[in-house]
């Protein structure tokens, strides 16, 4: 079997991991050449210490590394090769300073392009001064980190401190008195109704809301716009959607954009994937062009909270492509990188601010900015950030921002709690349902799950990698149960000569960057990751996710699965799934039957016996979606 050619373009070999991986014993990837002169020096040096390659030879990786692997078993002889652990410390410390180096490079620094809107300083009009972050202590550092959230504050894992440390973040940001006759007023209903709109029919309104499966509550509610030039944006906005290539509206941004646009608040619950950064992004865009100019030391005027940095990073892509044309600024701030850089950018200022809630918190206490220029908040991935414990931190960051403002919330499911946070901080909001409320995959996934034992996971993982991998650009996504695992299994996969690289909450977050654009850019088309990685990841193409571990819940499930299988495309998935899982057989079978999969009869035999977690499940959330992530991820979340 021949290795696909993509991992073999002359000159781009497949990636080392920065770092922390030990090597893989082939000679494919330890004979990888760097990406930059100061690993060629070092590696020239050892040359003769490095294992025999064919890639130094030819080249291309593609080629003769790879079907020497597959002409053999796959635990195949690995010849003559010296292994990682062979190699003296003093070769594998210039291996790990190289990598450590190249992820603590400038790419992080210029990350966020600079599209400050070029408007004359004579046209700065002084806004409302009210409100704003309290000042104090900067000792938040610590805590500041996406990662770091999730790791300290879901897990109360590593350290008893963690708990306190978590309520202490925040504490010098008191709760605002708003005395709304002193607030500066700011307009927020740009939206007029297209005359095509306006001539339709009730009837056919209803129509189009059940074709598209979209439910609206609340009181009126615009009627949804069927085309681009229907939604009247600007045409500056329109020329960058028209410039993609999108033929028509989401269903979340048919309905989405009218009653954003309006200045309502909003809730919309609609998965990843479904456009939902477009739907609150453009009407985003068309807010800050009505507002007056940012003034020196002021704020951001549309705030985005989201969850993880990965999914920060891709709403920042987004609203850089949307902003540019009116020279929109936008800033991302996220932990576990070093802060001077984001705070630099916030002091510059910038109109959008994509923030994780820990770091912006601890920006907001080291008065790095403020929010007193807030007017249109986003909170995306609600029911996320409230698994991933983040509500204090959401509410205490909310209480510093005006509250005549406009707040869109987003969310994949409406449990219990997300439906408070909104009746808390939305004013007489309106609400869109995009799909149907009940838990479903999507049926462009052809499902596979696989009854086995523990035992027998790893080689059904290679037998499945060889099927697929055989292909051209496939890129494949592995879940397992804990950051262990997946540490174990990119080791066995990379020293198996696999280009897999791996992706968890105890990576460092230039690490996880890395890794991602690794795997988006289809230069390590294999990632191995916990469910940090599940929802909110929008990588282009992935053709196969394998669940080497099934998750603790069908919902994080049906998230898994739906990284493949996107924006309309075919995509598969595969589910290893043993008897300790057997708690999960009921809900699966219910999800598989729903899509109208072939289900394993071993499957069918494990849901027919019923097991008091799911009654008890049931007999607390009720049985719609949303019921049990919230604790299984707070309870133990250490492992991801
Ligand atoms: P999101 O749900 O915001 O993560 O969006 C998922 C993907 O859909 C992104 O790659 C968007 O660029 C893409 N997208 C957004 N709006 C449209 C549209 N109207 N037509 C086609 N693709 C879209």
């Amino acid at each position: 079997m021949s290795y696909p050619s993509s991992y073999g373009a002359p000159g781009v070999p497949p990636p080392l991991p920065p770092g922390m991986y030990p090597q893989p014993t082939t000679s494919s990837y330890s004979a990888a050449p760097p990406p930059s002169s100061s690993y060629n020096s070092s590696t020239n040096n050892n040359a003769s210490s490095y294992p025999n390659s064919s890639y130094n030879k030819t080249g291309n990786y593609g080629s003769s590394s790879y079907s020497s692997r597959y002409g053999s078993s796959s635990n195949g002889d690995r010849g003559n090769d010296r292994s990682y652990d062979d190699r003296s410390r003093r070769e594998r410390k210039d291996e790990y300073d190289y990598y450590s180096g190249y992820n603590n490079s400038s790419r992080y620094e210029s990350r966020n392009s600079s599209n400050y809107r070029d408007r004359s300083p004579t046209s700065y009009d002084r806004y409302g001064s009210s409100g704003g972050g309290g000042g104090g202590g900067a000792n938040a550092d610590r805590y500041s980190s996406t990662s770091g959230n999730y790791r300290s504050y879901a897990s109360g894992g590593a350290s008893t401190s963690a708990a306190d440390r978590m309520s202490s973040l925040g504490s010098s940001l008191t709760r605002q008195d708003w005395d709304l006759s002193k607030l500066t007023k700011f307009e927020k209903n740009f939206y007029r109704e297209h005359p095509n709109v306006a001539a339709r029919s009730l009837t056919e309104v209803e129509e189009y809301r059940r074709k598209h499966e979209m439910k609206v509550f609340g009181r009126d509610i615009p009627k949804p716009v069927q085309t681009f030039d229907e939604a009247n944006f600007p045409a500056y906005v329109l020329k960058e959607v028209l410039e993609l290539g999108f033929t028509a509206p989401t269903p979340i941004q048919s309905q989405g954009w009218p009653m954003a646009l309006s200045g309502r608040d909003v809730v919309g619950i609609a998965e990843t994937g479904s456009g939902k950064t477009l739907a609150y992004c453009l009407p985003a865009i068309v807010h800050i062009n009505a507002q007056p100019f940012l003034e020196p030391g002021d704020g951001p005027i549309v705030l985005i909270l989201a969850p993880t940095r990965e999914l920060a990073v891709q709403i920042q892509n987004e609203c850089t492509k949307f902003g540019k044309s009116s020279k929109i600024k936008n800033t991302c701030v996220y932990g576990g990188v070093p802060k001077g850089p984001q705070a630099r950018e916030l002091q510059q200022g910038a109109e959008i601010c994509i923030a994780t809630p820990g770091r912006l918190i601890d920006m907001l206490e080291s008065r790095r900015t403020n929010l007193r220029r807030v007017t249109y908040l986003v909170l995306d991935e609600a029911d996320r950030m409230l698994d991933m414990g983040f509500e204090p931190q959401i509410r205490k960051i909310v209480d510093q921002i005006r509250p005549d403002r406009q707040t869109l919330m987003w969310s994949a499911t409406w449990p219990k709690e997300v439906k408070r946070l909104a009746e808390d901080y939305l004013h007489d909001f309106i609400q869109v349902n995009i799909g149907s409320m009940d838990l479903s995959a999507s049926h462009n996934i052809t499902q596979t799950v696989e009854v086995c034992s523990e035992y027998e996971k790893r080689s059904k993982l290679v037998k499945h990698l060889e099927r697929i991998m055989d292909a051209r650009d496939n890129k494949t996504l592995i879940f397992t149960g804990t950051k262990r695992t997946a540490d174990e299994i990119t080791k066995y996969l990379r020293q198996d000569g696999w280009p897999a690289l791996a992706i968890h909450g105890d990576k460092a977050q230039t690490e996880r960057d890395w890794v991602l654009s690794e795997f988006r850019t289809g230069k390590s088309p294999i990632m191995v990751a916990t469910d940090v990685a599940s929802r909110g990841i929008d990588v282009k193409d992935v053709k196969l996710v394998i669940n080497y571990d099934f998750p603790t819940n069908v919902e994080d499930y049906v998230h898994r699965i739906g990284r493949t299988g996107r924006g309309g495309a075919k995509g598969a998935a595969i589910t290893f799934f043993t008897m300790e899982n057997s708690k999960q057989a009921k809900d699966l079978v219910n999800i598989l039957r729903e899509a109208n999969q072939e289900i394993d009869p071993k499957l069918i035999e494990l849901s027919k016996i019923v097991t008091p977690s799911s009654i008890e499940r049931r007999q607390r959330y009720g049985s719609g979606r949303g019921f049990g992530s919230t604790n299984t991820m707070r309870g133990s979340s250490s492992r991801w």
